[in-house]
């Protein structure tokens, strides 16, 4: 990946999709992820990175093929090699296991702690009772707790898997003290986590895995998986804001809710959607 940001060109890359001219140092143009006149959307030569002071949309290369061609983590890498002219190795991407099963394993690792520790910790149970979830809610979504010293977990792992499925903000565990909320794939697996705080003065309130080859945000919805398995979700599916939402809507009898994962929703979401239900009905606050 390294290797290949070096030697592609964004501006190259960018300048297919969009116009763009020449501003001093940096290039200029119509922002593609929000509605503009005037051009806020900036490609920089130097950093290889694009950024919109509109809307903050910002990345390398690879972000943004992400996120205007839909493509997938390991597509928008082999296209980009590709172009390029590069071979892509033969590890990683191609054969999925063992790096990408060992990842999952990893999370459903991560996952299971995190559960076995809200076990164990009362006053986290009494937090959520408080909130006035049912124990019920709490199993069915397989809720959490990551305490703040997370040495079992982290002991047994390599810091560089850990880091991969995004276990990691820089050396330490990125959930710590936190509420923990798997999100998983359609199959089931967990493939990311959100994290809240039950400390009101704590920033932010809510924090979710960064993006890897396991998690695109764009294309998940929390809560899909479970809902899923109910036939009611055939007639209609209820897309809400938040784990919350979801989980309270789930405990009084609407189990066929989902919850954006902190951004806009996006065609791929609406195309998962549209497999499982005729309607879809938009409830944000
Ligand atoms: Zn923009």
């Amino acid at each position: 990946i390294h290797t290949l940001l070096g030697t592609i060109d964004i501006v190259t890359i960018i300048g297919k999709q969009v116009q763009l001219k020449k501003s001093r140092h940096e290039f200029l143009g119509l922002c593609p992820f929000h509605d503009e006149k005037t051009p806020s959307f900036t490609v920089s030569p130097k950093k290889q990175f694009y950024h919109c002071f509109g809307c903050h949309a910002h990345g390398n290369a690879i972000d943004f093929l992400m996120q205007t061609q839909n493509h997938a983590f390991p597509e928008a890498i082999s296209f980009l090699a590709e172009q390029a002219g590069l071979t892509m190795p033969k590890t990683q991407l191609d054969d999925k296991p063992p790096f990408f099963q060992e990842g999952l394993a990893l999370l459903q690792k991560a996952g299971q702690y995190y559960q076995a520790h809200l076990n164990q910790t009362t006053h986290m149970q009494d937090y959520l009772k408080d909130r006035g979830l049912d124990e019920t809610m709490i199993k069915h979504y397989a809720l959490g707790y990551a305490p703040k010293n997370q040495i079992n977990l982290f002991k047994n792992a390599p810091q560089k898997r850990l880091d991969d499925v995004g276990l990691l903000q820089g050396r330490h565990p990125k959930f710590q003290d936190r509420i923990i909320f798997p999100i998983h794939n359609r199959k089931g697996d967990i493939i990311a986590f959100g994290g809240r705080t039950c400390h009101p003065d704590i920033k932010p309130k809510y924090l979710n895995s960064r993006e890897t080859p396991w998690f695109q945000k764009k294309t998940e919805l929390y809560g899909l998986y479970q809902a899923k398995q109910l036939k009611e979700t055939a007639q209609s599916l209820f897309v809400v804001e938040g784990y919350m939402d979801v989980i309270m809507l789930a405990q009084h009898g609407i189990g066929y809710a989902v919850a954006t994962l902190g951004t806009a929703i996006s065609s791929t979401q609406i195309k998962k959607m549209k497999q499982l239900t005729q309607t879809i009905i938009f409830c944000f606050d």
